[in-house]
């Protein structure tokens, strides 16, 4: 009898302890899930996979447009198990002109303020609130309607509203309410929740230099005078910069060599006002960079990289510069050249 019971409490603690053990494994892992499921929640990314059909970025036998859409469908659902929201300005094969997957990147930014404002309206406690509220959304719906005007007739409505076909005279100034777009854009909202990413590999020009290889990446500054005719006030310039660094060091451990990170006026950085990048990913008219980006296990390391960088980011946006530093060095680029 006596010898049964201290086998049953033998036996309790055993199952109790087996219990324990069971549950703090559990607890572990939801905790490892939560943080890697979740860290992206409410982050919106825009990829852009740059170029479409029908143009001309095709080297020996590798296709541009084929293998950075490739990537972007590779980067987008490790985003979303993350919890972030993924856009694409181009999710097929089929061509979307520059001017409007710059206009459509817009509309979603000021579609995203639009909502906001309108859960302001709703908790509005005064008239007058109400009143400056339901100002901002009329505007907005009129800048929609502008940015729409653009996707819908590119032809006619991109050069009225965008520096496009870009001004090489350097003095056009931005259309008023192309810059009112800008201004709106200018907000904690699209500050500490957007980014942009347009996705490319390099050419060198003709004849081909194929030795030249190597990643760079490209951000929006408001230091170069070719800029600040056009606009000046890139709200985001610091966000951009400091991703460009995040990603080019990381990108770098897949084996492509590291070029830089460099102010650039693209249109596609150039014609919106949120952080944004523009990543040459290689060089395809190097063969071993052209190697790499043929290769599919190689495009999925590397959307890993990206899927990291932008949770380490956005995690880490206390880590952002206040100001971009080695403006020095972008002024004299200024003056002495251009890139
Ligand atoms: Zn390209």
């Amino acid at each position: 009898m006596r010898q049964k019971t201290v086998h049953l409490t033998l036996g309790l603690i055993a199952s109790f302890l087996v219990v324990l053990l069971i549950l703090s494994l559990l607890l572990i892992q939801l905790t490892t899930a939560a943080t890697t499921v979740q860290t992206l929640h409410g982050r919106v990314i825009i990829l852009d996979p740059g170029h479409g059909q029908g143009n001309t970025n095709i080297f020996e036998g590798y296709d541009e447009q084929v293998r950075m859409l490739a990537l972007a469908h590779r980067i987008k659902p490790l985003l979303e198990e993350r919890g972030a929201t993924v856009l694409m300005t181009r999710p097929t094969e089929e061509d979307v002109i520059l001017p409007v997957r710059a206009a459509m990147l817009n509309r979603w930014a000021l579609e995203a303020i639009r909502d906001a404002r309108q859960r302001e309206l709703e908790f509005s406690e005064s008239e007058q609130g109400a009143r400056r509220v339901q100002r901002d959304l009329d505007e907005i719906d009129r800048l929609l309607a502008i940015i729409q005007s653009v996707i819908d007739d590119p032809e006619r409505n991109a050069p009225i509203y965008l520096n496009f076909p870009f001004d090489t005279t350097y003095t056009r100034a931005i259309h008023p309410d192309w810059r009112r777009i800008f201004e709106l854009q200018n907000d904690p909202l699209i500050s500490d929740n957007y980014l942009v990413i347009s996705l490319h590999s390099n050419a060198t020009p003709r004849p081909i230099n194929t030795a030249l290889n190597g990643v760079d990446i490209f951000y929006m500054s408001n230091v170069r005078r070719n800029n600040g005719a056009y606009f000046a006030n890139y709200a985001h310039e610091r966000h951009s910069f400091h991703f460009a660094n995040l990603l080019i060091d990381n990108i770098v451990t897949t084996g492509l060599n590291k070029r830089g990170v460099s102010p650039h006026y693209f249109l596609i950085i150039r014609e919106h006002n949120l952080p944004a990048v523009l990543v040459e990913n290689g060089f395809h008219t190097n063969a071993a960079d052209r190697a790499r980006l043929q290769d599919d296990a190689f495009l999925d390391r590397l959307a890993m990289v990206y899927a990291d960088t932008i949770s380490h980011y956005f995690a880490n946006m206390d880590e952002i510069p206040d100001q971009v530093p080695g403006r020095l060095h972008d002024i004299l680029l200024d003056i002495f050249g251009t890139r």
